[in-house]
């Protein structure tokens, strides 16, 4: 075993592994990485089909970001935020700014109201103009979500809850499956069974709301087909009147939802769950009219994981709204809605450094203005808030993102990756194909006619995983959905390899058995 692998195996816990399973196998150590090539500590060389867990954008060792963390390395490493301004982190919240801003009014809003669909007060866009920075994922959210907390504990004119004293607390509304991240509040905005039981007396109770899951939709009344369950599906949009009834049911308690968090236009952790077209605009016009926050998680979908322009079938408009040439970053700026709070981190320095943003509204933050001693202070921060090298990182790697080229990039990858997974069909075992942009999840099933899954016992996403690696391409599964994801740099070759390594590997692991 080489030397850095038995370290390791004596060392080194792994996030969410089996570590008895992994004692009995020689990792694969990682030595170097460039473009959407990672090498390890053999010299073999492997594709990084899930972007290192979603985080890298244009490829590993990419010049421009390399040289931008260089230039910074020669002024300082980090400083911190606790009264003390910087370069990099000021610039960086100005641009982040700048690439949520969709404007006052879309086009796809001026339509709506011209059609008359959208209530005109409730579905007016708040403007995005201020950042709280941290770490990573989990704590974007936390940050949402404490803030969201306290905005509506303020709203209601009650002051933070002393034991005694508790009323009603402020209640959240999240996607089924959803998976927000790893500390206990992100843990508590989730729906995974299996994170929530091993911390239930840790958390708080947040609800579920009907993720549109259409490939395992109880209102989907369409056999199974040969295509995206999205495309086929016969229903009459029963997801979104359950939402609504949910939100209707929760207000009559006088206690209405603080906030909706979602991520929009795919779920990733989740299982890899698009949504139809138009089921964001109206669940988040549903949870506006009903006064709730709406919290956008897009630490997987942002900085253009899924798509390149504003171009999304919206089925409230009966058309495509286009916003020409307008490249949008964000999956919530794609469909014109801007969010109060928009959570970022994963690909925000271009998956180089964990750093990570939450975007708030000049009215969110106005709630937390008032004299020292009433102490209307925001008390949340991490030591490493606003890190120089990390907004060095993201600046560059924003700058990037902004290029025509990146966007070109962007577009053939996206159609390479369009182009290439039909073949996929020819499998018995590929159930559902679901692309939205840049990223698709591959569902493996029994057999695709009953749509019959598989146990968790088979490790069916698992095995798949370990054959693609043997092939030379590395992703992981969400349960039995294999993620295909990869860096903006991925030519169409590079492209095809992934997705043959996985046509070959489902065929080699369901039928050796
Ligand atoms: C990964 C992820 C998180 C958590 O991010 P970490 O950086 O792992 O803490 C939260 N939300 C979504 C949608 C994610 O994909």
């Amino acid at each position: 075993m080489h030397p850095i692998a038995k370290l390791d195996h004596a060392h080194v816990w792994h996030p969410f592994t089996q570590m008895r399973d992994w004692l009995q196998h020689e990792p694969i150590v990682i030595v170097e990485g460039k473009g959407a090539i990672l090498q390890d500590a053999k010299g073999r060389e492997y594709l990084d089909a899930n972007s290192s867990i979603w985080t890298n954008l244009h490829g590993h060792r990419y010049p421009k970001i390399n040289q931008a963390i260089q230039r910074q390395l020669k002024k300082i490493a980090h400083s911190s935020a606790l009264g003390l301004a910087n370069e990099p982190a000021s610039l960086l919240a100005a641009q982040l700014i700048q690439a949520a801003d969709v404007g006052s009014r879309t086009h796809a809003t001026q339509a709506a109201h011209a059609k008359g669909f959208l209530p005109r007060a409730s579905s007016e866009n708040p403007k995005l103009e201020k950042v709280f920075f941290s770490d990573d994922g989990s704590t974007a959210l936390e940050v949402a979500l404490k803030l969201a907390y306290q905005v509506t504990l303020r709203q209601r004119g009650k002051q933070p809850a002393s034991k005694s004293a508790r009323g009603p607390q402020p209640k959240f509304i999240t996607l089924d499956g959803a998976y927000h991240g790893d500390t206990i509040g992100a843990v508590s905005l989730g729906h995974i069974d299996l994170f929530h039981q091993a911390y239930g007396g840790l958390l708080f109770a947040s609800d579920k709301a009907m993720a549109p899951y259409c490939y395992r939709c109880p209102f989907n009344r369409a056999k199974p087909e040969r295509a995206d369950a999205r495309t086929y599906r016969q229903c009459h949009g029963e997801c979104i009147d359950t939402v609504e009834r949910q939100f209707s049911k929760q207000k009559k308690t006088g206690n209405p939802y603080a906030g909706f968090v979602f991520e929009p236009l795919m779920q990733g952790a989740a299982g890899m769950i698009p949504q139809p077209g138009g089921w964001l605009r109206q669940v988040t016009e549903i949870a506006r009219s009903h006064g709730a926050l709406l919290i956008a998680d897009e630490v997987m979908t942002g900085f253009g994981r899924t798509g390149v322009t504003c171009q999304v079938p919206d089925q409230i408009l009966g058309e495509v709204s286009r916003q020409p040439a307008a490249v949008k970053l964000f999956a919530t700026a794609r469909i014109g809605l801007v969010p109060d709070f928009l959570c970022l981190a994963k690909g925000l320095t271009g998956g180089y450094l964990p750093m990570a943003a939450t975007l708030t509204t000049k009215a969110i933050f106005d709630r937390f203005l008032g004299k020292y001693e009433e102490f209307k202070t925001f008390f949340h921060g991490h030591s490493f808030t606003g890190n120089q090298l990390g907004a060095a990182a993201s600046l560059a790697s924003l700058e990037i993102l902004q290029t025509s080229k990146s966007a070109q990039n962007r577009t053939q990858l996206q159609s390479s990756l369009k182009q290439a997974l039909p073949a996929l069909w020819a499998l018995p075992n590929v159930g559902d194909i679901r692309q939205v942009g840049l990223v698709a999840g591959i569902e493996l099933v029994k057999n695709w006619r009953t749509r019959a899954p598989f146990a968790w016992r088979e490790r069916a996403g698992i095995r798949v995983c370990e054959a693609m690696a043997r092939r030379g391409v590395l992703t992981r599964p969400v349960g039995n959905v294999v993620v295909l994801m990869p860096p903006y740099c991925t030519t169409h070759g590079q492209l095809q390899t992934m997705v043959n390594a996985l046509q070959e590997s489902v065929a080699e692991v369901f039928n050796a058995k």
